[in-house]
């Protein structure tokens, strides 16, 4: 698919740098960039162009004449299509990064004929182009946001296209299940059928058996990609910046003796193990009459009603006391939240924990925030709870945000329906549908089918010049 204009976006920050880059991409992108540039080679870009090379040479842009004059020496590579990022005649030209001078460049590429790039244009014409389908382009996104090393892992893989390839395997049987359903319809008498009734049924099995496992899948990929919400609770003193500054690494939050503190809620992406974790600090849980801190603890409870994990920390080198118990019975009444009790100052505390607290919650971990003992079992912990240890993030599949999870489940319970119609002897037109209804949401999962809405969506997410 070739779309018809030619657009340039400058790739790299905006911003003094040592280089800056500006990509063009278009039918005319060749034609534009000799207007700019002249080769030392003396020969013009239009007769010699190398594909893939770097040539040295120099640039030019439009004075207040409208004259094009040198304004930088610099490297130009030409990247043909299709076998250029977007699928398009690509052209990259490296300049010094000097804030006015990129400026100066990159306006002399729009004046000889390139419009401005939007956000994500690149790589949505790379989409566009059957370059790459719908979920390695998110990946690549969340390549560009990554804030933790599991990230980067989990979004390099997924550019590799393992979704599509799950996808497509899937796919194909259903096709060919499909295709033996048509020809016992068409021809009943006939035996055209590549597959018994019985061979449908234990190929649906497997597409069954193998969509269910991409979805889970996701448990992991959120947990990654996404991120958990995780509130830090606990009444005052008990050690929760301690705890917030120990996962983060670094002394984000202010850790003092005085109680009431922490009054806003405080939040940063951290990682814990495997597990990214989108942390906030919040306001000591108890009676106050300030009403700044009250402002805070209603804060603190909202918060703990969003969260998918809630890290609730106790004193443990003193007995449990009223507020303990009030927050215990608070969190109780928490659901679909994962609630990990964190027994703190262990160094102060040799002995076992209280029964008040084993007894209380299915998940504790004593540890000491100041000294760090015991964070590698709360890591463990978290792990275990938020990812499939079984999954290898360099290999697999894996399903990272609510998107693909959604057209994932969609798949997957219409070939389920499809597995119950054929097994309760229906007509089999009623099979086709369910299977070709599994068959689309298989495409927009990868991207075959995807409304335009849904591909805009997706793609104002990145920045100008991806
Ligand atoms: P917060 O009010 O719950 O945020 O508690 P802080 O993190 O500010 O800690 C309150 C006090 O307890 C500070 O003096 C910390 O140094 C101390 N503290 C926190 N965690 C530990 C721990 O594991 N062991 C010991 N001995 N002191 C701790």
């Amino acid at each position: 698919m070739i779309l018809g204009d030619t657009i340039a976006a400058l790739s790299t920050p905006r911003g003094k740098g040592g280089v800056a880059l500006i990509r063009i991409s278009g039918q005319d992108a060749r034609v534009i960039c000799d207007r700019i540039f002249r080769p030392k080679s003396g020969k013009s870009f239009l007769q010699y162009a190398p594909p893939r090379t770097a040539l040295y040479g120099g640039l030019l842009a439009p004075d207040a004449n409208g004259e094009f004059l040198p304004v930088d020496d610099g490297l130009v590579t030409f990247f043909p299509g299709p076998a250029s990022f977007t699928g398009e005649d690509t052209v990259e030209i490296c300049c010094h990064g000097g804030v006015l001078l990129t400026q100066t460049v990159l306006t002399a590429v729009y004046a000889a004929g390139a419009r401005p790039a939007e956000a994500g244009e690149f790589t949505r014409r790379a989409f566009l182009n059957g370059k790459m389908g719908l979920s390695s382009a998110e990946a690549l996104g969340n390549m560009l946001e990554a804030q933790t090393r599991e990230q980067l892992t989990l979004a390099h893989t997924g550019m590799g296209g393992k979704v599509e390839g799950r996808c497509e395997e899937i796919y194909q049987s259903l096709c060919a299940i499909l295709a033996s359903i048509y020809a016992k319809i068409d021809y009943p008498d006939e035996d055209l059928a590549d597959m018994s009734r019985e061979e449908m049924l234990q190929a649906l099995e497997g597409c069954e058996s193998s969509l269910a496992s991409l979805v889970r899948t996701y448990h992991t990929g959120h947990a990654i990609a996404e991120g958990i919400p995780t509130v830090i609770c606990g009444k005052p003193n008990a050690g929760k910046s301690s705890l917030y500054n120990r996962i983060l690494g670094k002394d984000a939050a202010i850790v003092t003796d005085v109680e009431g503190t922490t009054r806003d809620i405080l939040s940063e992406i951290a990682s814990l193990g495997r597990v990214t974790l989108r942390l906030f600090d919040t306001a000591g849980l108890r009676e106050t009459d300030n009403p700044v801190e009250q402002i805070g603890i209603a804060r603190a409870r909202e918060a703990l009603r969003s969260a998918e994990l809630v890290l609730a920390v106790f004193d443990v080198s003193r007995p449990a006391d009223d507020q303990d118990r009030e927050l215990i019975q608070t969190l109780s009444q928490l659901e679909n939240t994962t609630v990990v009790a964190v027994l703190n100052k262990s160094d102060l505390c040799p002995g076992e924990p209280e029964e008040t607290y084993t007894s209380a919650f299915s998940h504790t971990v004593l540890l000491s925030a100041k000294s760090g003992e015991g964070m590698a079992a709360l890591e463990a912990l978290v792990e275990r709870l938020f990812t499939d240890g079984a999954l290898d993030l360099r290999q697999d599949a894996v399903l990272t945000n609510a998107r693909q999870h959604a057209a994932g489940v969609a798949a997957l319970e219409a070939v389920r329906r499809a597995i119950l119609a054929l097994r309760s002897g229906v007509p089999m037109d009623l099979c086709c549908t369910d299977a070709e209804q599994a068959m689309s949401a298989l495409c927009e999962l990868d991207g075959r089918s995807v409304s335009e809405d849904i591909v805009t969506r997706i793609f104002s997410h990145f920045c100008v010049g991806k």
